[in-house]
């Protein structure tokens, strides 16, 4: 992987530069949070962010879309416009780029999703690193540094930002600069190791991930997720904030007196009530606790059963956006304390 280093007193130009790339996206704060938007002053954009409201995945899975218009016996006709819109997500967590890597893994494996994938095929990934706060726990999930998913991605050094340059497409960006980047010095990867060893050491949340899903096997029947479920308003906000929770309705929207219509992919959750209830009435997970435990075991049983990792890349957003703060970390770290299996 080619390594250089970009000034940072000139990061506006880079920015100005990618713009023919795509639309350039990045965070913006918004009332004391931040949101990925478009970039209409790069005095706006805030790179020391903590996290955004919602992860990247609103690009590639908007919370609605329109996936087709019907039409009576005339068939259907794919709704594809604007799937071609070229975008650059600039300043993009790498907990946030792993939470891609593996939605890629679902959209665009053994089920290929043509909207997802053209979107992603169409959009630019900037990464940036990131300063852990008290609800951070990428480093648990091995998500605190990505090898893939970027094509460039920047760690500050001090005056400088040492680039990692992940794709051909992240080649021609530098190459659009002209001599913008330099040739790292040896100092500068001195100072990397420096600063990458401090983060290191930031993290305040731990959570052992070895041997977790053999934990929830074992935990199947454990109070935990009556309790949890007590407390779960089934308000979904958990999964609307998640980069890698996925769950998705179709619906056909049928207005009174016509055959013609849209249809609707909607962001859905497994918390919702309605989430498991099929024709006929029959609700697979009827309850509260049934459907938090769930969540619990797609992401950190499940998952890793199908893809090899856990769906969860511990970015902190589920804890702080849930209205009576379940709390992911203490979760998971009192399911495997010894002193809750001994009470029971
Ligand atoms: S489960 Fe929570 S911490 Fe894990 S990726 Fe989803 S929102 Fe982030
Ligand atoms: S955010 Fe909290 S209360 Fe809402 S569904 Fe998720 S766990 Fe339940």
């Amino acid at each position: 992987m080619k390594i250089l280093k970009l000034p940072k007193n000139k990061l506006d130009f880079f920015a100005s530069v990618v713009q023919q790339f795509g639309e350039v996206h990045a965070p913006v704060e918004q009332n004391g949070q931040f949101a990925f938007q478009p970039v209409r002053r790069w005095s706006e954009v805030r790179l020391d962010y903590n996290r955004t409201i919602l992860p990247p995945k609103k690009y590639f899975l908007p919370p609605r879309e329109t996936l087709l218009q019907y039409a009576g016996d005339a068939g259907y006709v794919p709704v594809m416009e604007g799937l071609d819109k070229k975008i650059v997500l600039f300043g993009v967590h790498a907990c946030d780029v792993y939470g891609l890597n593996l939605l890629d893994l679902v959209f665009a494996g053994a089920y290929r999703d043509p909207y997802y994938q053209a979107r992603r095929r169409n959009a630019a990934i900037i990464g940036i690193e990131c300063t852990p706060d008290e609800h951070c726990f990428c480093r648990s999930m091995r998500a605190d540094f990505v090898e893939q998913g970027f094509d460039l991605f920047l760690f500050d050094i001090g005056d400088y930002y040492f680039t990692l340059v992940g794709t051909a497409l992240g080649d021609d960006m530098v190459l659009a600069t002209g001599p913008l980047f330099e040739p790292v010095s040896h100092q500068d990867v001195e100072e990397y190791k420096r600063r990458s060893a401090r983060k290191r050491e930031a993290f305040r949340l731990h959570v052992e991930i070895r041997d977790l899903p053999e934990i929830f096997e074992m935990e199947y029947s454990s109070d935990i997720w009556q309790g949890l479920g007590e407390r779960c308003l089934s308000c979904g906000s958990c999964s609307m904030v998640c980069p890698t929770c996925y769950c998705y309705e179709v619906a056909d929207e049928v207005q009174l007196g016509s055959r013609e219509g849209p249809r609707a992919r909607t962001w859905d959750s497994c918390l919702f009530a309605t989430h498991a209830l099929v024709a006929g009435g029959e609700n697979f997970r009827k309850t509260r606790p049934s459907r938090v435990k769930f969540r619990f075991y797609h992401k950190q049983r499940g998952f890793v059963a199908e893809y090899g990792r856990p769906g969860c890349v511990g970015c902190g957003r589920c804890i702080v956006a849930c209205p009576v703060k379940i709390d992911v970390v203490e979760v998971l770290n009192q399911l495997r304390s010894v002193q809750n299996v001994a009470s029971r």
